[in-house]
Formats: structure tokens, C-alpha cells, sequence
């Protein structure tokens, strides 16, 4: 009895060390198990916060977007707005970039010795005209951003806002303004065999799989600045 008791006494404090010691690494192997999982909460969290930042910074412009690195919108490039000291008039509501100015008047005055007779529908738009067009369009006719992209470029992203754009009608069938249809005209068919030698080249064909083909809209390419400005595009496309 008397040794039981003094063994008893023995392996008391030996079994409270091994208790310890026992505590000890079993939250050490808590931790271990647990760190990966840790460190994926504390990964999601960190991603969380960029996304919501660069999301935050496109919404400045566009509550929708689809953006790669080109800075490409809904399938459309960012464009600068042109100097005002650049542009000029060339007729009530048609101001274009004074580069092209020459150019254009030349290709209509020619175009007219064919008997064909050209009409500027549209040159520089400002962003804000941009925005009034790409807003109001879109409600009137109830689409989404993503749809009226398609026919009309988001403020900021216009080839018009550069003065470099011209959206051009048939004055004998102005039924067929800003409508595909424009394609069938001669005003059209005259474009497409003369305008390059004027540098103007048409801007969204038939390819384009992000814009509706616009038979109506050119661009002018013949000053280094128009090049530098279309550089991308002319890149990518
Ligand atoms: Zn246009």
C-alpha cells in the first residue's frame, strides 16, 4: 500500500508535465493544419480589395465594362478631345480637325465633277455631345450599354472627338443616312474607289466583331498626327 501510494505520488507531476507538453503541440499542429486556409481567407480578402479598386476606377466612365489591354471599352479605343485652336468650320454644325480640311473639300469637289454628291452628315463631336448621344440613344431605344455600343461609341472612345472623323450621306438619297443601306448608294461605291487617295479610310467594316459595319463613317490618315492617333488601331485591327 505504502509503495502504491508513493508511486501514485511519483507519476502525478509527471503526467501534468506530459499534459503540457501535450497542449503545447497540439495547437502547434492546430496551426499547421490551419495556415493554408489562413492564408487563402487572407489571399481572397487582399483580391477582394484590387478588384473592387479597379473596378472603382473604370466606373468614372462606364458602369459596364469590358476593358483589355489596349484600353479597348466595348470594343471601342480611347480617344483624346482635339484642341479647339485645331478645328475648323466648314459648314454650319460641321467642324473638322485643320489638318483634314483640304482634303475633304477636295474629295467632295471631285466626287462632284463624277456626279456624285456627297454630304457631311457629322465631323468633331465633343465628349460631352458624346456622352448627350451615347445616354439618350441608349434609354430612347431601350438598350443596354453593351447593345448600343454596338452602333455608337461610349464618351471618350469616338473617332469624332479626334476632328479626324466624318460620317458622309448621298444628298440624292438621304434616306439612307447613318443606315447601312448607305452601302448601295453611289455616294458609297464612288468612297470605296476614290477615298484612299484622299487618305480617308472607312473606320468599322464589315469584320470589326465588336462594332456594326458603318459604311458611312471614314477617317482621314494623311498627317502624322492623324497616323499617331490611329496608330493603335491601325495595330490592332
Ligand atoms: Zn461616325
Amino acid at each position: 500500500m505504502e509503495q502504491k501510494t508513493d508511486l501514485d505520488e511519483f507519476e502525478i507531476p509527471f503526467a501534468q508535465r506530459t499534459y503540457l507538453r501535450n497542449t503545447n503541440s497540439s495547437l502547434l499542429k492546430k496551426i499547421i493544419i490551419f495556415s493554408p486556409f489562413l492564408f487563402l481567407l487572407f489571399s481572397l480578402t487582399v483580391l477582394r480589395f484590387v478588384e473592387n479598386m479597379e473596378i472603382a476606377s473604370l466606373n468614372i466612365f462606364f458602369p459596364k465594362t469590358e476593358k483589355n489591354q489596349d484600353g479597348r471599352i466595348l470594343g471601342h479605343l480611347p480617344y483624346k478631345e482635339i484642341s479647339k485652336e485645331k478645328l475648323v468650320l466648314i459648314e454650319p454644325n460641321i467642324e473638322v480637325h485643320i489638318d483634314m480640311k483640304d482634303s475633304l473639300l477636295k474629295m467632295r469637289e471631285e466626287a462632284r465633277k463624277d456626279g456624285i454628291y456627297l454630304v457631311f452628315l457629322s465631323g468633331y463631336r465633343s465628349i460631352n455631345l458624346q456622352n448627350e448621344i451615347f445616354y439618350s440613344l441608349k434609354s430612347i431605344r431601350n438598350q443596354v450599354a453593351f447593345e448600343r455600343a454596338r452602333v455608337s461609341a461610349p464618351p471618350g472612345y469616338s473617332e469624332h472627338s479626334t476632328g479626324f472623323a466624318i460620317d458622309i450621306g448621298d444628298a440624292t438619297q438621304r434616306e439612307t443616312d447613318f443606315e447601312t443601306g448607305f452601302e448601295n448608294t453611289n455616294a458609297f461605291k464612288w468612297l470605296l474607289k476614290n477615298a484612299a487617295k484622299f487618305h480617308f479610310k472607312l473606320s468599322f467594316n464589315k469584320n470589326n466583331k465588336y462594332i456594326d459595319y458603318e459604311p458611312w463613317h471614314w477617317r482621314y490618315e494623311g498627317s502624322i498626327e492623324a497616323l499617331k492617333v490611329f496608330e493603335s488601331s491601325n495595330r490592332k485591327s
